[in-house]
């Protein structure tokens, strides 16, 4: 059982060295924060996340954060808008002084394109965007680079010539190339993953002129490489579909990239395979999709209370939140683990207070289907009790108190998908 990493994702679009002018972006989504320095390999991916799917006839509240024309915004809405077309699921976007949100959409400079999975933006706070986009990217190059020529400025051109421009003269937009991002992130933020991690899919060549390339045009360390680019679902994800080249969901990939010439160029429409596949994950036809999982939906996450109990000789910690079952039952496990400031678990040997080699409080939790429980909200029902006695010196350095639920699904042989995720500020503990 891994039960080390805390890895929440974004998923980024990779786009290839568009050879002409710029570099696009990749894809940035990161599958969950990777607040903690390693990646955990072992998380699946695949063609969609059903654990992290919103319920069936969804109607998602999207605001954007400051920024982005008015016209850019609803280029953004229409493209969205695609994928209702298919799925049982609506966005409905709200003015941006609503209070709470399901997905925030930051139109930018600078932070990518990405954005959560699906209900995993439920770990951001409210204050905070779940989808970015890079809107440097979504200009019309081609008529901005005209305009710096006909000023006699030379080339090579830079993005911040780019940036004066469209300052200057905003709203010349690559229709295009907008719509394939903002239909590839929405896929995303409805719990699609990347079409190429597809088991068998694409022979990647691993060597380093791969990994560089990577590198210089998205700035990817190796380990997000092997995260965003080389990692291949587990065949549970693929919802018994076939590979489908032609996805949305699919990253361009050069000939040389791969062991046998294997190439493929930017998909710029919703393919079949996608319509279908988000047709069956969110029907219009039936109220519970065939390819439910067992699921646990957290919202209103208060605060993570945390108190040092001196009487007790130990840490209280009283996550607050509201929780939804599905239809289908997992087994649920909430779990408080303690971290260094800079983000690494406090490893233990003992046999108590372990959650894989990890200082841990945890506890195993009884939930029907279909149920909704609150937590800490109007009275005090819940905690986890971690004994003083339990927690290695630190040495005077602070921690911070994680708080996860993770779902083990037993019968789909699916383990530890992360829930959940919260952690708090640096705190003292009293020794
Ligand atoms: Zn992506």
């Amino acid at each position: 059982m891994k039960r080390y990493l805390i890895l929440t994702t974004v998923l980024f679009i990779a786009g290839s060295l568009s050879a002409q002018k710029f570099p696009k972006p990749g894809c940035s989504t990161v599958l969950a924060e990777a607040m903690f320095a390693e990646v955990d390999t072992t998380k699946p991916r695949g063609v969609s996340d059903n654990y992290h799917t919103w319920e069936n006839g969804a109607v998602l509240l999207v605001k954007f954060m400051p920024g982005g024309s008015k016209m850019l915004r609803d280029k953004v809405i229409l493209s969205a808008k695609e994928w209702e077309k298919y799925a049982n699921i609506k966005f409905q976007f709200v003015a941006d002084t609503a209070r709470n949100t399901n997905i925030r959409v930051k139109l930018g400079k600078g932070s990518g394109h990405n954005s959560a999975v699906g209900t995993e933006a439920n770990f951001r706070s409210q204050s905070e965007q779940t989808m970015n986009f890079d809107t440097l990217f979504f200009a019309d190059i081609d008529y901005y680079l005209a305009k710096l020529q006909r000023k006699g400025i030379k080339p090579p051109y830079n993005l911040n010539q780019l940036a004066a421009e469209m300052k200057e003269e905003p709203n010349r937009w690559n229709e295009k190339e907008l719509r394939r991002v903002v239909t590839h992130e929405f896929g995303h933020a409805i719990g699609l993953l990347h079409e190429q991690s597809f088991p068998g899919a694409v022979n990647w060549k691993r060597t380093d002129s791969v990994y560089n390339y990577y590198l210089q045009t998205q700035g990817w360390d190796r380990a997000k490489v092997d995260f965003n680019v080389f990692e291949v679902a587990d065949q549970f994800y693929t919802n018994g579909t076939t590979y489908d080249p032609k996805s949305i969901m699919h990253y361009s990939i050069e000939p040389w990239q791969t062991t046998d010439g294997y190439s493929l160029k930017d998909n710029y429409e919703l393919s079949q395979g996608d319509k279908t596949l988000i047709a069956a994950l969110y029907p219009k036809n039936q109220k519970v999709s065939s390819l439910v999982v067992p699921k646990v939906d957290i919202t209103n996450f208060a605060k993570l209370n945390v108190v040092s109990n001196t009487t007790r000789n130990g840490l209280v910690i009283e996550p607050s939140f509201d929780l939804k079952t599905n239809p289908k039952l997992g087994e649920v496990y909430f779990v408080a683990r303690l971290a260094t400031e800079d983000g690494y678990y406090l490893k233990t040997s003992s046999l108590y207070y372990n959650w894989g080699g990890t200082v841990a409080a945890y506890k195993k939790m009884n939930l029907l289907p279909n149920s909704k429980v609150s937590y800490n909200k109007t009275k005090k029902n819940f905690e986890l009790f971690l004994p003083f006695d339990y927690v290695p010196e630190t040495y005077g350095k602070k921690v911070i108190v994680v708080f996860a639920v993770y779902l083990d699904d037993v019968a789909n042989k699916q383990m530890d998908k992360l829930m959940y995720f919260s952690t708090t500020t640096p705190l003292s503990l009293p020794r």
